[in-house]
């Protein structure tokens, strides 16, 4: 399945126990085109908010595409490009990745099919005319083009789709056609290794800087972002390098709360459970999120090995609803010039709520945090936030027990095999 599935390159990498991968000049040369990505200390955040606190954060929004995820997408269509894949199947939520994959493919000569959250497909026109110039062929999700898709809508014409149902379209494309591979943009080990490229630059800038983070905060979907710009830090931490106690601190979305508020369990990673079990915090594979604006953030699962360190307390995890998120992208936009994405919007609010606590308790902590995309695709976001259409969202207990309690049925042994 996994042989079907990813090149041989991105398995042997995905079960590596090699501590360091070296990065292809191929790949290097595409990275030149914007890594590497800047530092930015936030002195105008830091004078609004009266912080003794130091805040840095790293840039990846001057990546064509406007996010973190190309270090991967370009990273996997090299790999595939050199085992003769001439096609790539893949889902996006917001459009982000679907546009990375779409760019990566471009360089390297990879045909890319997307499966576009209905939802998003909808609401983010100009994300697919991008996926589309990059030469992709975009498919709203739930479609008819697959057995999944056309079951779904079956039962629920209406469906607005979700990213578990969109990588079930996905996979299920990719395994019919011969030519194709399938590519996921976050989750997966190799995913998260390629974009630890983010982190070993920061530690280089903040060197250069003199100086080292107290507290690493990023937003996660599936964690690839955070965990790229973290695990850096983290490995200087437990090989007793880190010149001080550094915290790593994980943010998600009070709709699609799958740390904070969800299991740790044996769970499928898609909706049409083509994918295999991996043991994950998740709200259920046929769990579908609320529509709210962070696309990124409305993934049921987590990159398992995430997963463990916030089960072993290595990371700590908070959560905020979108209406405080935009508030904290606002202030940031005042003091900072430069717009966020709504995802990454999500750790500018767990900055600001720190810094303020610095504020009360005279702390002058160093925090960085990582600002993985830029929001100009986002102004429908901006403008409900700005228009006071937007409404606070958190996800009631009983979906997550709901839609658990149909995991457990499905696999009784679920709750016990941890
Ligand atoms: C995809 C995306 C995310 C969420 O994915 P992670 O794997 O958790 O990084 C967050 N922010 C942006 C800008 C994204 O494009």
């Amino acid at each position: 399945m996994l042989m079907r599935l990813f090149p041989k390159e991105l398995i042997m990498q995905e079960v590596s126990k090699e501590r360091f991968i070296q990065i292809p000049e191929e790949i290097r040369d595409v990275y030149r085109l914007y890594r590497p990505t800047p530092m930015y200390r936030a002195r105008g955040l830091e004078k609004a908010l009266k912080t003794p606190a130091k805040i840095y954060y790293k840039y990846e929004g001057v990546s064509p595409p406007g996010s973190h995820k190309p270090n991967t997408a370009v990273a996997q269509a090299y790999y595939n490009m050199r085992e003769g894949v001439e096609k790539l199947t893949t889902e996006t939520g917001a459009g982000q990745w679907g546009s990375a994959l779409a760019f990566g493919g471009a360089f390297f000569d990879i045909d890319v099919e997307v499966y576009m959250v209905r939802i998003s497909y909808e609401q983010k026109p100009y994300r697919r005319v991008l996926m589309q110039l990059y030469g992709a062929e975009v498919y709203p999700s739930p479609s008819e083009r697959t057995d999944v898709g056309k079951k779904i809508l079956a039962d629920d014409p209406d469906n607005t789709g979700s990213l578990g149902i969109a990588i079930s379209e996905a996979v299920e494309a990719c395994l019919k056609d011969e030519r194709a591979k399938y590519s996921l943009g976050s989750v997966l080990n190799n995913v998260l290794m390629h974009q630890t490229v983010i982190g070993q630059e920061a530690r280089e800038q903040l060197a250069i800087a003199d100086d080292y983070p107290d507290e690493v905060i990023g937003c996660v979907g599936g964690g690839s972002s955070f965990a790229g710009l973290f695990e850096p830090f983290y490995h200087d931490k437990v090989t007793g390098k880190a010149p001080k106690d550094i915290e790593f601190t994980a943010v998600e979305s009070t709709a699609c709360p799958s740390m904070s508020s969800g299991e740790y369990l044996y769970d499928h990673g898609d909706t049409g459970r083509i994918i295999p079990l991996v043991l994950m915090h998740t709200l259920g594979h046929d769990f579908i999120p609320d529509p709210i604006h962070a696309g990124g953030l409305r993934y049921h699962g987590m990159a398992p090995s995430l997963s463990l360190m916030a089960e072993e307390g290595a990371i700590r995890v908070r959560a905020h609803d979108q209406v405080e998120v935009f508030e904290a992208a606002a202030r940031f936009v005042m003091a900072e010039g430069i717009v966020p994405a709504p995802e990454p919007a999500h750790a500018v609010k767990a900055v600001i709520d720190e810094a303020l606590r610095c504020r009360e308790t005279g702390e002058e902590k160093t925090l960085l945090f990582l600002l993985c995309g830029h929001g100009h695709f986002d102004m429908k976001a901006y403008e409900d936030y700005l228009s006071g259409q937007l409404q606070p969202f958190t996800l009631p207990r009983e979906r997550i027990q709901e839609s658990l309690s149909e995991l457990k049925r499905l696999y009784p042994w679920v709750s016990e095999n941890r």
